[in-house]
């Protein structure tokens, strides 16, 4: 159905509530929430939602950037009531005033690209940054893998690399070097990632480009013992043993301390208790090494008392209230409430609170009710008894709505593909826990993910690159 979008007007009668983002968190509680209850406004300098889980996969080609991209508007078209949508990036928040600053930074910018919203009520759902803990070098030199633009970025550099170390003439040392790619951080995306590449070389570049495909090589470098550190240790080894046997080299107790435009210096440990330091020359550098709190957080963190003593974002209480703020909410990888950063906890928080609001909205509707009702029988003496009885009625009902339980996380396990067509899975099993790791893992995986997809489209945009990668080979020609 193409009917065009409904109008978007404030109605003054109701709070005007201003949701930040556009991720998995502000997703999940805007699909749950009843936008009828209030003057929903959206603020992302992304107008689209994007299925992170598949990230990985474009950067080889498996998959089509587009596919895993769902335009916003397309998500609020389908709201009972019009929701206003601002392409913005909110800069700073006033939680006295209650209002906060936008800025437009696209590269279209009209007369206005900067102003103001108030708010009565705000849920900040912006998000994490890329940590790179202040290493010299990371910011100017590798790609991280967070956006889609960054995906498509590490995608034009590999073929880049490919292509320039196959030039007329190059020297040895320089093939090496640029066929040689480096992944920072052995968390799931770094080991994703590094699965993918191994795969892209293994399927395509070989039977592409053969007279120098055997110097292609993927090092994975992960400061603490072993990769993965939040998956059983089962598990771990299970993935340590299949990425050595795709040929990737895991260097682990090495930190990165140093990068340069053509190389990484890092410092290992080695058993004896003696540290060495190495400098690996690289073609591709990727950076994974986690999250990092966004400035618009840290200068909220730093207007609020309570928030002090809080490091990796917003501390939150049990019905994600920001502590301190008076109508702040936090959720996703902006906000601490004691979960991991993960996709799962971010749509279960962002859809708590989006039953929340319903709920709190539907008291409020309850009580001006029985005020009404309660003068009524005041004054007309006659059908008191009738009254009286709505009343209760909704007394019922507002007891049941008033009675909301505290935000409490379902982990439903975790997932990592790690290439060659195999994936490690811990999962929740009947009462137990199960932890899984291969090729029929791998096939669990597909499906969950592409249950997990946002809509019709994506799902069966994703089918349709997975095939037609499979069957036709992936893209290498460079954008
Ligand atoms: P995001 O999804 O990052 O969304 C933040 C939103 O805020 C974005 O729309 C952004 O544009 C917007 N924003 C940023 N700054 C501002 C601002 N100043 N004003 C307004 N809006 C702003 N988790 C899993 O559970 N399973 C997985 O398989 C998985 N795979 C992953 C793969 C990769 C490659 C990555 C990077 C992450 C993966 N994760 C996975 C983690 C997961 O993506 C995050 O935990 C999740 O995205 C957090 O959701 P969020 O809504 O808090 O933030
Ligand atoms: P992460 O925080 O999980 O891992 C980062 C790794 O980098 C750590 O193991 C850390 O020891 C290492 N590191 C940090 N500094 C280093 C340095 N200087 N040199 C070498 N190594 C260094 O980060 P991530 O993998 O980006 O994941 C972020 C979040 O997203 C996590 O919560 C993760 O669970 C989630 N995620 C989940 C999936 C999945 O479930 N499949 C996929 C991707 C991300």
């Amino acid at each position: 159905d193409r009917h065009p979008e409904p109008q978007y007007e404030p109605d003054p009668s109701k709070k005007t509530l201003v949701v930040l983002g556009t991720g998995w968190a502000s997703v999940a509680l805007l699909k749950k929430l009843d936008t009828e209850n209030y003057n929903v406004i959206v603020v992302s300098p992304r107008n689209y939602f994007l299925f992170t889980p598949l990230l990985p996969s474009c950067t080889t080609g498996t998959v089509e950037h587009r596919s895993i991209m769902e335009p916003i508007r397309a998500i609020l078209r389908h709201k009972k009531a019009a929701v206003k949508f601002y392409e913005a990036e909110a800069s700073s928040i006033d939680p006295d005033r209650k209002v906060l600053k936008i800025v437009d930074n696209s590269e279209v910018k009209g007369a206005t690209s900067e102003t103001e919203i108030p708010y009565d009520m705000l849920v900040i759902g912006v998000g994490a940054e890329n940590a790179t803990f202040g290493i010299p070098g990371v910011r100017e030199h590798s790609c991280f893998l967070k956006e889609i633009g960054d995906a498509q970025r590490i995608r034009k550099k590999i073929m880049d690399c490919v292509e320039t170390a196959a030039f007329k003439g190059q020297t040895s040392e320089e093939i090496d070097r640029l066929m040689h790619m480096v992944v920072v951080g052995g968390g799931p995306t770094g080991v994703e990632f590094a699965g993918e590449l191994q795969d892209f070389f293994e399927e395509d570049i070989k039977k592409l480009v053969p007279e120098i495909s055997p110097r292609f090589k993927v090092t994975l470098i992960e400061a603490l013992p072993n990769v993965l550190p939040s998956f059983s240790k089962q598990l771990i080894d299970y993935t340590e043993n299949t990425l050595r046997e795709e040929k990737i080299d895991i260097k682990t107790k090495t930190m990165v301390k140093n990068v340069t435009n053509e190389t990484v210096e890092a410092e290992v440990a080695h058993p004896d208790g003696t540290k060495e330091r190495v400098i690996i020359p690289y073609g591709l550098l990727v950076w994974a090494t986690g999250n990092a709190v966004r400035p618009i957080v840290k200068d909220l963190m730093s207007k609020i008392t309570a928030q002090k003593d809080s490091r990796r974002g917003l501390a939150v209480n049990e019905y994600l209230v920001v502590q301190g703020a008076r109508d702040i909410w936090a959720i996703g990888d902006c906000a601490v409430a004691g979960y991991a950063p993960t996709a799962q906890v971010a749509s279960q928080e962002g859809s708590f609170l989006g039953r929340l609001f319903n709920n709190m909205a539907k008291t409020e509707n309850h009580e001006a009710r029985i005020q009404e009702l309660s003068s009524k029988m005041n004054l007309e003496a006659g059908n008191s008894a009738e009254v009286a009885q709505e009343i209760e009625a909704l007394e019922r009902k507002l007891r049941k709505v008033k009675d909301i339980k505290p935000f409490r996380y379902s982990h439903q396990g975790s997932l990592a593909y790690i290439g060659s067509e195999k994936a490690v899975a811990d999962v929740s099993w009947w009462n137990g826990n199960l932890a899984t790791g291969g090729s029929l893992t791998y096939l669990f995986w597909r499906s969950a993910y592409l249950s997990m997809c946002f809509s019709t489209r994506n799902r069966v945009l994703v089918i349709l690159d997975w095939l037609k990668s499979k069957a036709f080979g992936r893209d290498v020609s460079r954008e």
